[in-house]
């Protein structure tokens, strides 16, 4: 088991990006020019695989923790009139596209994908279908609140092609549930899983959340005994981020009974230590899976990928979002679709693509990005993938290595087990993008 010293967690305890994208979001730019979007979508090879993200904004109620672009509605019309506007988001796309272009990967997100009914459910899938063509084997995954799904709608889901489904459970103590405003017994939790594995779901993962107010060690603990005997295939553990500037219903969360950083990273050590010691392989930073899981076997073989929706198997380069907020990326371009309802809907009614931001990838953009990549999938990094130019950012990883997070080897800085707890902050000397310390923070914490 590694030891931490509290001075090395307020030394690295600084905002930093997740790395879902090199550069980050913020770094993109404002009112990219649709035009310069449509082009990278149309030379897309016409047998190139794409990956789908579709994004359903709406949940039953907001969670004060939530971090997502989500509407809190009970208003299924509501989600009717969203599927006319995704319905002309998706015949923009494929007046660009073409119909028909292959699909090897999709993911339903939100929100709360599962508020939708069956009939809007099926709608959105034929939306989809219509225009893309599905390779055989494709993985449909799909995203559930414990709180709203049913034993038929999982049933429903199965029964259109969805293998994968991630369960939202956070923390499974009471007094943690009601500060973060999201009550969801053990015994339902028990309950969905217990149905997606009747349906026939193949994979279910379970989302945990660390870093949220009155949790201790004694509460994770709980929580992860109740995990582990509903036995996921994967299970994501993220760090809570505060952000509440930007997420003002955040503000609800008592600020007092927040774990500050040093227990943070005492709970993340003990939630990583549990994992591993039940079997989980430790996934990058923020993942476990069992070993045999494709993303295990992919870290093993030097496989993983890092995208949008976090570690992945896929390495495909395009993967496009549909839907508000969403995010694409395709052919070496970057896109972010308007991030409010109204203005996503205005856009798309006009006949415009929505994206609001953009980026194209230089050289330098790649070289960087591929050099963070192999830090959060391969955890590692060989000396001869660094060119001249960026020694300064390597010595500063290398020097890392007196606190003990990397190995300097002749060929090669491994990132060592302390070290993956500092994951993040070993990509930062790469970045080329951080704003000033002074700036407004748009990142959360490292750690
Ligand atoms: S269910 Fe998820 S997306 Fe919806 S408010 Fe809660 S955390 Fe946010």
């Amino acid at each position: 088991m590694v030891t931490i010293a509290e001075p090395l967690i307020h030394q690295y305890d600084v905002p930093g990006p997740r790395y879902t994208s090199y550069p980050p979001v913020p770094a993109w730019t404002a009112g990219f020019p649709a035009d310069r979007w449509i082009d990278a979508l149309r030379t897309v090879p016409s047998g190139d695989p794409f990956a789908l993200y579709a994004h359903f904004p709406f949940c039953a109620t907001r969670c004060l923790y939530c971090g997502c672009n989500a509407i809190p509605t009970q208003r299924r019309d509501k989600v009717d009139a969203y599927l006319d506007d995704f319905a002309h988001e998706m015949a923009l796309l494929t007046d660009a596209l073409g119909w028909g272009r292959p699909v090897h990967q999709m993911h339903w997100g939100g929100g709360t994908p599962n508020l939708l009914t069956a009939a809007q459910t099926e709608r959105a899938l034929r939306l989809l279908t219509d225009a893309f063509t599905f390779q055989p084997g494709a993985e449909l995954s799909v995203e559930c609140d414990p709180r709203v799904v049913t034993d038929g709608q999982l049933q429903h889901l199965r029964s259109l092609g969805f293998s994968r489904v991630s369960f939202g459970v956070q923390d499974l103590d009471e007094r943690v549930q009601r500060s973060i405003g999201r009550i969801q017994p053990v015994s339902m939790v028990r309950q969905v899983v217990d149905d997606a594995r009747r349906a026939g779901f193949a994979q279910i993962n379970l989302d945990l959340i660390y870093g949220l107010p009155h949790q201790t060690r004694d509460s994770v603990d709980a929580t992860i005994d109740e995990v582990l005997a509903l036995d996921p295939d994967r299970i994501a553990s993220f760090g809570y981020a505060h952000l509440p500037a930007q997420r003002a219903h955040q503000r609800a969360i008592p600020l007092a009974a927040l774990p500050g950083s040093v227990d943070r990273v005492a709970l993340f050590r003990h939630i990583v230590d549990r994992f591993t010691d039940a079997g989980y392989v430790w996934i990058g930073f923020d993942h476990f899976a069992r070993p045999n899981d494709p993303l295990a076997i992919a870290q093993r073989e030097g496989r993983l990928h890092r995208n949008f929706m976090g570690y992945t198997t896929e390495t495909g380069p395009h993967l496009l979002g549909i839907g508000m907020s969403s995010i694409s990326e395709v052919n070496g371009v970057f896109a972010q679709n308007a991030a409010t309802l109204d203005d996503w809907r205005e856009r798309v009614q006009a006949g415009a693509l929505p994206l609001v931001r953009g980026h194209v990838l230089s050289d330098d953009d790649r070289l960087r990005g591929g050099l963070i990549k192999q830090l959060l999938c391969n955890l590692e990094l060989p000396l001869d993938s660094v060119p001249i130019e960026l020694a300064p950012a390597l010595e500063a990883v290398a020097a890392t290595a007196s606190d003990g997070l990397v190995t300097v080897r002749p060929d090669r800085i491994i990132v060592t087990e302390l070290g993956r707890y500092f994951l993040r902050n070993l990509c930062l000397p790469f970045d080329a993008y951080l704003p000033p310390r002074t700036s407004d923070r748009v990142f959360s914490r490292t750690l």
